[in-house]
């Protein structure tokens, strides 16, 4: 009880894990460290009970170890609800290696990281995140077979992007679909914020579709690249959030919708791939719901990565990777209308579904 009136950095001090917010009752947290390799790493294990706690390894320059504790909390325990949302039977882990992925990333450091996963017999799988790549993981392969999204020659199921960018197109289409009563987005005014590996494949199944596409992004050759690639607009403007749309997809960054952008948003639908959109779930979710804005939560719409590295676990091909996918669509309208019936925002809706599978499935045990 006394945490609730310490501020953040006196919860630090007196409460350093379990009682920080994003710790949420983790199963397990543990930590890494090689003098040898300079390996310093944390794995969080949030919830198994669904199945083993599947998430990938992120690599980051962390500000602090502060930072990569929370970061690392913060998305184990959202890869938990991810995957209990979309009915996959894996539950919410996640890693992170401490160092510049860049400069840092040594064979030795992977292999010793990949030692550790394997220590915890696979309670933990890991995949790729930010700052890995297919090759780092087909390294852990040698020590451990805790691992999935590795080489698709080396029998893994290849770049998860493209199927991400599916799931968000159909998380999109069943959001439209309930606000305008038609999924069809021919025409729709779509902003896409991000066109990496994820947001250029939605601007490829936008574009297909007829939607009108402008797309933004820091780096100013991926803009070009992808404009003359598809038929998109360039966004010129300094403030991306007021200007008139329908639709508002982050692929960048996470905590876009946030106290500085929520009351300048024009768009009536927000779905996208980036995780965390919304910087308070609860506060930034209620009053998209009082604006009705209709946000599709981010953690259901872009759950086709997971289920594409979920295919090497459970031995499933490119059909079934992609009708999990299309379900998105399904899982998408329904929550929409649950959290209409209930009253409760959209990301509560998602949740809520999420938990009561965790539930259930706990009762059985
Ligand atoms: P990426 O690194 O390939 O692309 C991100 C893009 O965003 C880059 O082009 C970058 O220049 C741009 N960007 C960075 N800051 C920006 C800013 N302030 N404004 C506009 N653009 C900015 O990443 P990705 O794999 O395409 O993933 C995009 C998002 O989706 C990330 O948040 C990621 O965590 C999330 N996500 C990805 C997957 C996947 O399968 N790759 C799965 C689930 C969630």
């Amino acid at each position: 009880m006394v945490t609730e009136i310490l501020t953040p950095s006196e919860l630090k001090k007196v409460a350093p894990v379990f009682g920080q917010m994003s710790f949420d009752n983790h199963e397990q947290i543990v930590f890494c460290n090689d003098k040898d390799t300079g390996l310093k790493a944390i794995i969080g294990i949030h919830n198994t009970v669904l199945g083993p706690a599947l998430g990938g390894t992120r690599m980051w320059q962390y500000a602090s170890e502060w930072d990569a504790l929370n970061d690392v909390l913060r998305l184990s325990r959202g890869m938990t609800f991810k995957s209990a949302v979309t009915g996959l039977n894996l539950g919410g882990g996640k890693a992170v290696i401490i160092g510049d992925a860049k400069t840092q990333k040594t064979p030795e450091l992977m292999l010793r990281f990949g030692e550790f996963v394997h220590s915890l017999g696979g309670k933990y799988i890991t995949a790729e995140d930010v700052g890995m790549a297919t090759s780092d993981m087909d390294l852990v392969r040698t020590v451990t077979p805790y691992v999935t999204g590795i080489s698709e020659d080396k029998g893994g199921a290849g770049n998860p992007s493209p199927i991400t960018a599916y799931g968000v197109f159909m998380g999109m289409k069943a959001a439209a679909k309930y606000t305008y009563g038609s999924d069809v987005l021919e025409d729709k005014v779509v902003y896409v914020q991000g066109i990496g590996n994820v947001g250029e494949a939605l601007v490829e199944n936008l574009t297909n579709e007829g939607a009108k596409v402008f797309i933004s992004d820091i780096n100013q050759d991926r803009l070009e690249e992808v404009r003359d690639k598809y038929s998109a607009t360039i966004y010129t403007g300094s403030n991306l959030y007021a200007e008139q749309m329908d639709i508002y997809a982050p692929c960048a960054l996470g905590a876009t919708v946030n106290d500085d952008t929520i009351n300048q948003l024009k768009a009536k639908i927000i779905a996208g791939a980036a995780n965390n959109q919304l910087a308070d779930e609860n506060k930034h979710g209620q009053i998209l719901r009082e604006k009705g804005i209709v946000y599709a939560p981010d953690f259901l719409i872009n759950a086709g990565g997971i289920i594409n590295v979920y295919a090497e676990l459970e031995n499933y091909g490119r059909q079934e990777i992609i009708r999990k996918t299309e379900n998105i669509y399904n899982t998408t309208l329904e929550i929409l209308n649950n959290a209409e019936t209930n009253g409760v925002t959209t990301h509560q809706a998602a949740f809520d579904v999420a938990q009561s599978r965790i539930d259930a499935r706990k009762k059985e045990k």
